[in-house]
Parts: C-alpha cells; sequence; structure tokens
C-alpha cells in the first residue's frame, strides 16, 4: 500500500536572510525534528562564521593572526581550505579577504559610501588570498599583512546549505528543497509526481517578474545579483559585490547564476563568475565539470537584458547536475509568471 507523503514546510532568519526547507515524508513528526535540528546546525554555523558576531571563530581568527598561527575548527578550516581554492582558482575573483573592502564601501553596518581612490588603494594593500596561508598539519591559519580580513559572506550560505542537505541525507529523506534566502539553494530529488523542482528565476529589474523557470533535481544553483544589496548615489547604483582588483563595485553585470552538485560550489562560483564576466568564465569552464552558468546582462539603456548560458566542458559524471530549463522566454524583459507556493523571491518552490 502507497502511504500518502506530508508535506512540511519552514522558515528560520540566519546569516542575515531567510532559510526556508521544504520536504516531504510519511510522518510529519519526524519531518518536524530533522527541520529543527537543521535549522539548529545552521544557528551553530552562524555563531561560528558570522563577521558580525565578535565572539565568532572567524572573528577570532581576524582579530589573531596576523599575530600568531591560529588553529581553527576542522569543518571550518576546510571550508576555509575550499575558500582558497576557490580564490586561486578564479585568480582572486572570488577572494575570501574581501572584508576591508566591503567596510570601505560601507556595507558592514553602513548604509553605503564612495570611498576616494587613495582610500581604496590603501585598502587595497590588506586584501589578498595570497596573504593567507594555512597549514594542514597543524590546521593553522595565519596572514602574513596586518588588518587582512576573512569574509564568508559569498560562500557560507552555499555551506550551510550543502550541511543542511547532508542532515536531510543522514536522516533518509529524499525530497526536499533547501534554500538560504535568495543566494543559494538544493533541490534533493523532487515533489511527489514532478520531475524536479520548479525554481523561478527573478527578473533582474522587477522581484514580480521571472525571467526564467528551471527544472532542477539533485543538484544546487546560487544567484549572484547587482539587486540584492545596493546602494545609490545620485543616479548611479553600487552594489555589494566587488572586483578584488580595483577594489571597486562591478558594473555591468545584472546577475550570475550557477547549477552546481554542490552549493558552496555554486556560491562561490556565482559570485566569481560575477566579477569576472562572460569571457573568462567561459575560460574557467571549459576546464570544469558538473557546472552551468546563466547570466543576465544589461542590454541597452532601458530595462532589458540578455541572457547566456554556459556549460562546463563535461557535465555527464555521476550525481551530476539534471538542469534543464525548463521555459526559457524569448522575451529578454521578462515575463509575468504566477507566484508558486511559498516563495516571494526570486527562487520558489515548486507545486
Ligand atoms: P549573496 O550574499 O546574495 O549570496 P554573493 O554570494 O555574491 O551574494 O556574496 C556577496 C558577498 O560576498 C558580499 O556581501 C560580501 O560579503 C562578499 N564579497 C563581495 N565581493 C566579493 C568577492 N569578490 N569575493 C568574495 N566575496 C565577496
Ligand atoms: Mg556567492
Amino acid at each position: 500500500m502507497r502511504v500518502a507523503l506530508t508535506r512540511y514546510e519552514a522558515f528560520h532568519q540566519a546569516m542575515g536572510t531567510e532559510f526556508t526547507l521544504v520536504t516531504y515524508g510519511e510522518d510529519a513528526q519526524y519531518l518536524t525534528a530533522v527541520g529543527r535540528e537543521i535549522f539548529e546546525e545552521i544557528d551553530r554555523l552562524e555563531a561560528q562564521m558570522s563577521k558580525y558576531n565578535p565572539k565568532s571563530e572567524l572573528s577570532v581568527i581576524n582579530r589573531s593572526a596576523a599575530r600568531r598561527s591560529v588553529c581553527v575548527e576542522p569543518k571550518l578550516f576546510e571550508l576555509l581550505a575550499h575558500a582558497v581554492h576557490y580564490s586561486q582558482s578564479t585568480e582572486g575573483a572570488f577572494d575570501a579577504t574581501a572584508g576591508p573592502l566591503m567596510k570601505a564601501w560601507g556595507f558592514f553596518r553602513g548604509k553605503g559610501r564612495v570611498p576616494r581612490n587613495s582610500e581604496i588603494a590603501k585598502v587595497l594593500r590588506r586584501v589578498g588570498y595570497r596573504h593567507l596561508h594555512l597549514n594542514r598539519v597543524d590546521r593553522t591559519i595565519r596572514f602574513d599583512v596586518h588588518g587582512l580580513e576573512l569574509d564568508l559572506g559569498a560562500i557560507g550560505k552555499g555551506y550551510a546549505v550543502d550541511r543542511a542537505v547532508d542532515i536531510l541525507r543522514y536522516y533518509g529523506i529524499t525530497r526536499a528543497l533547501v534554500s538560504s534566502g535568495t543566494s543559494s539553494l538544493y533541490a534533493l530529488g523532487a515533489p511527489p509526481g514532478a520531475r524536479g523542482w520548479s525554481i523561478r528565476l527573478r527578473n533582474p529589474y522587477s522581484m514580480q517578474r521571472a525571467a526564467d523557470v528551471i527544472c532542477l533535481r539533485n543538484c544546487s544553483l546560487s544567484t549572484s545579483g547587482n539587486y540584492e544589496k545596493f546602494f545609490k548615489v545620485g543616479a548611479k547604483t553600487y552594489a555589494h559585490i566587488l572586483d578584488p582588483t580595483s577594489g571597486k563595485p562591478v558594473e555591468n553585470m545584472l546577475a550570475a547564476i550557477v547549477l552546481a552538485p554542490h552549493a558552496c560550489d555554486a556560491d562561490a562560483l556565482s559570485t566569481a563568475f560575477y566579477v569576472q564576466g562572460v569571457a573568462r568564465s567561459r575560460e574557467y569552464l571549459a576546464t570544469s565539470r558538473n557546472l552551468i552558468a546563466l547570466f543576465y546582462l544589461p542590454q541597452g539603456s532601458g530595462r532589458k537584458f540578455r541572457r547566456v548560458i554556459l556549460r562546463s566542458g563535461s557535465t555527464n559524471s555521476t550525481g551530476a547536475v539534471l538542469a534543464r530549463i525548463a521555459k526559457r522566454k524569448a522575451n529578454a524583459a521578462g515575463v509575468r509568471t504566477r507566484r508558486s507556493g511559498g516563495g516571494t523571491f526570486s527562487r520558489a518552490i515548486s507545486r
């Protein structure tokens, strides 16, 4: 006899965003208990990685690692190693030491400000992943310049989604969607009767409009968009993703979206691709596996945009990205779609 599946849905504020969890299973109480454990784990990660909490392990590292080697908790060490890997492989387009630049531009507890070029040049002296030294043998980190600061804002929410998926798998849940606000999500299996989770990508100019709807199954997706966090001075908009080479906010990019087997990778790469732009991202993808990138680029002076879709050289290994752009309208200004259940932002939840 087939048992009807229960749908469980929960929301949780953490890491400056709202996490969403949707699961299907036979027992509502069981799903609730797993959901509770997931949100507890996310709170623990936030307490460890937050740059806003002076007591977090990350804040301790930022205060101390220029003076002495600091021993790091094993899982955080692995995440830092991952962040260094992405900093190296993207030649600093993703740079986990962008913290001082974020402060200079007023994105840290501030309302935004435009620093002088001389100030940016000064700040850049204490930015750069090359100043980070990880020692695997004794699991320590050291900075070789004072004032360096780790900022995991472009990878931490994806990492948290992956940890949530680990917990779901551990408890035998096979149909779930977990998202960290508008940053990253993972689509585990599919809702009953569906091929995958239907994910609505917002129009870069309008939250109410969908640009694309993607069907995802056993795959993660991350977005870096110029509309997520920004400030305006006169007619000019400054968004929160900075090019660590120039020290300035990236221009001429509306959004970079990455699909990958793990949300941690999708998160880091969506930021990197946003910074790198299409041409350099294409080079990166040529030598990588199981990645799809989608760019929304400004077109003309109006609120129009164009899409570029890139795939990595190889996309067919086990656990591969099973993604399909289900509905893609030619209308570059975007299409109006019904808001699907539960979603109030660019992502949404199917069925
Ligand atoms: P979201 O926070 O919406 O998920 P991203 O994943 O693109 O967006 O992360 C942007 C955040 O990453 C910024 O708020 C900042 O904390 C940090 N950051 C900004 N520029 C960079 C960069 N070039 N490399 C790494 N981190 C960055
Ligand atoms: Mg990111």
